[in-house]
């Protein structure tokens, strides 16, 4: 059965009712994309840029990145390539940025707020995606949004580095739904988003305000918590307003349990962890959309994580 599902995974997903559901890989390395399109990988859905900061004394230079960016984008072979920019900050320290040290790193300078504060970093990474990463393949993403003049501002750090490269198509540009507030503001966000993609690991952390790495408070960190999925209820509203897509790169897209929920509240794209693919496109393939609705209904009028897991256990059986 294992096996039968691995060759699935190489088809393009729908729903039982011929709905396109894309199933997307999230990558933290070179090495990684290959073997995520073989095991059915559509596009990587998140590229966790850190993997090129992590763990040295300087930043990597423009010419180094563009290598690593056109490695991923060559084994990709034309399927889209979400890159975040860096997201480092909270868990995901550097020495060489100067960062002083914070009290709650985790509120601290961190995602797009270090993006904005460090516009040469940001301008070298940029100018790197774009020389590496054919304009119709690429697609960029922002980490840890909270407010539409963190996009704006963005948009025009994109624009600059586009000149100065000479890209003159129009870049896809889109938000990680990592706050609260994000998704509460996904309308107004999505008026100037290209795209809405969930963070779910972080988006748990800040709704229940539990450290998602704390061992002390891992208990309480669950993705089904109701409060959580009525997060991503408002900012599959305010994505539909705009016509924008959807979709979830944090940890509950590659939970096979989560999938009708997700595609009921308006996802329509998963990037999962690549060993996960072929079991979350299987279990699509067995959903009805107006089934995945009714069910994401009963899950967000839940009281509790419990309440919701048994409702979409219910609905997978
Ligand atoms: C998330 O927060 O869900 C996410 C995908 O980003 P990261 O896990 O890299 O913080
Ligand atoms: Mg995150």
């Amino acid at each position: 059965r294992r096996s039968a599902e691995v060759e699935r995974a190489q088809e393009l997903c729908f729903t039982a009712d011929g709905a396109r559901i894309e199933v997307f890989a999230n990558l933290a390395s070179a090495a990684e994309a290959s073997s995520a399109v073989r095991a059915g990988a559509e596009g990587c859905g998140l590229l966790r840029t850190e993997f090129l900061f992590l763990g040295r004394d300087s930043a990597p230079d423009e010419e180094e990145q563009r290598a690593a960016y056109a490695k991923i984008a060559a084994a990709l072979d034309g399927r889209p390539l979400i890159v975040r920019t860096i997201d480092i900050g909270a868990d995901k320290q550097v020495s060489y940025l100067g960062v002083p040290r914070e009290e709650n790193p985790a509120l601290g300078l961190r995602g797009v707020r270090l993006n904005l504060a460090r516009p040469e970093l940001l301008q070298t990474q940029l100018r790197a995606v774009l020389r590496a990463v054919p304009t119709e393949q690429l697609r960029i993403m922002l980490p840890m949004i909270a407010d539409v003049s963190e996009l704006l501002e963005a948009r025009a750090a994109l624009e600059e580095a586009q000149r100065s490269v000479g890209v003159t198509d129009r870049v896809s540009l889109g938000i990680m739904i990592e706050t609260p507030a994000s998704a509460m503001l996904a309308r107004e966000l999505a008026a100037e988003a290209d795209f809405l993609s969930v963070g779910t690991n972080d988006l748990t952390q800040y709704t229940l305000a539990a450290d998602r790495t704390n061992a002390g408070v891992s208990g309480m960190i669950d993705a089904f918590h109701p409060a959580v999925l009525r997060l991503i209820d408002c900012a599959g509203e305010g994505a539909a307003a705009h016509g924008r897509c959807l979709a979830v790169c944090g940890g509950l897209a590659s939970d096979p349990l989560a999938a009708a929920l997700l595609i009921g509240l308006g996802v329509t794209e998963l990037s999962a962890a690549p060993a996960a693919i072929p079991a979350v496109k299987a279990v699509v393939r067995g959903l009805r959309t107006d089934q995945c609705r009714k069910v994401a209904k009963r899950a967000c009028a839940a009281a509790s994580a419990a309440e919701v897991r048994a409702v979409a256990a219910e609905a997978l059986s």
